[in-house]
C-alpha cells in the first residue's frame, strides 16, 4: 500500500468549494494551506472549506519568498495571516484545533531559517507527523526537526500555464517517475507521502478538473489517502 496525506496550497480561490465537494465525495482527507490576502479575496470559499471540517493552515499573508525578507517581515507575514485565519474560523463557527504552517515555494527563509523555526515553535504551530518517512534525505535535510510542512511529492501542476508547454501529461509523467530530481518517487509500494497540490483557478481554466484527474490516477495505482496527524517535537 502507498499511504499519502494530501495537502492543497494557495486557498482560497473560486474553485476551492468544488475541490472540497470532490474530496468529500471521495472521502479523501486534506490539509489546505491558505494565503491571508487570497482568503480575504474569496471569503465565502474559505468559510465553505472550514464548515466542511477541513484543517486550514497558514501559508503566509502575501505569499512572498521568505528568504527575501527580514526576520521582522517574516514574523509579520505569519502573524497577519494568523489573525485572518483566526477570524475566519470564528466566522465559520469552527474550533481551530490544529495550526500547521507551510512556507510559500517551500522557501524556509535562508539566513533566517533557524530564527523562523524558533518563532513557529514559540507560536505553537503544529508539526504534521513525519516519523513514517524513511527517505534518508528527509533527515539529512533536517526536515524531521522542522515545524513547517514540506512535501515528498509535488504534482507541479501549477506549471500548466498559457504557453508554458507543460501539460497534464507532464504531471502524469511525474506521477510515474521512478527517479525524480526532487522529492521521492510516488508509486513505490509501502511508501508514505505528503502530496502537494494547489487550488489555482488558472489551472482549472486550462485543465478543467485537473485535481480529479490526478487524484483518480493515484487511486487507480493503489494510493490510500490518510488522515492528517500531528506530533510535537
Ligand atoms: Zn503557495
Amino acid at each position: 500500500m502507498i499511504r499519502a496525506l494530501l495537502t492543497i496550497d494557495d486557498v482560497s480561490s473560486k474553485n476551492t468549494p468544488a475541490i472540497v465537494d470532490y474530496l468529500a465525495e471521495k472521502n479523501i482527507p486534506v490539509i489546505m494551506f491558505a494565503v491571508g490576502q487570497w482568503a480575504q479575496n474569496y471569503p465565502d470559499q474559505l468559510i465553505y472549506a472550514l464548515k466542511h471540517g477541513i484543517i486550514v493552515g497558514n501559508h503566509s499573508y502575501t505569499h512572498p519568498n521568505f528568504s527575501a525578507l527580514s526576520i521582522e517581515e517574516c514574523k509579520k507575514e505569519i502573524d497577519q495571516n494568523e489573525e485572518v485565519l483566526n477570524s475566519f474560523y470564528e466566522k465559520a463557527g469552527v474550533e481551530r484545533k490544529y495550526r500547521p504552517f507551510r512556507f510559500p515555494y517551500g522557501d524556509k527563509g535562508g539566513a533566517n531559517k533557524d530564527a523562523i523555526q524558533q518563532y513557529l515553535r514559540e507560536k505553537g504551530f503544529d508539526k504534521v507527523k513525519d516519523t513514517q518517512f524513511d527517505y534518508p534525505w528527509w533527515k539529512e535535510k533536517g526536515l524531521d526537526k522542522d515545524i513547517d510542512t514540506l512535501w515528498t511529492f509535488d504534482f507541479a501542476e501549477y506549471n500548466i500555464r498559457p504557453n508554458s508547454g507543460f501539460t497534464i501529461d507532464d504531471v502524469m509523467k511525474r506521477i510515474y517517475e521512478k527517479n525524480p530530481g526532487d522529492g521521492a518517487p510516488l508509486l513505490v509500494d509501502e511508501s508514505d507521502h505528503l502530496l502537494l497540490l494547489h487550488a489555482h483557478d488558472e489551472t482549472d481554466e486550462l485543465a478543467p478538473g485537473y485535481y480529479k484527474i490526478f487524484i483518480e490516477e493515484l487511486m487507480k495505482n493503489g494510493v490510500s489517502f490518510v488522515e492528517p496527524e500531528f506530533i510535537s517535537l
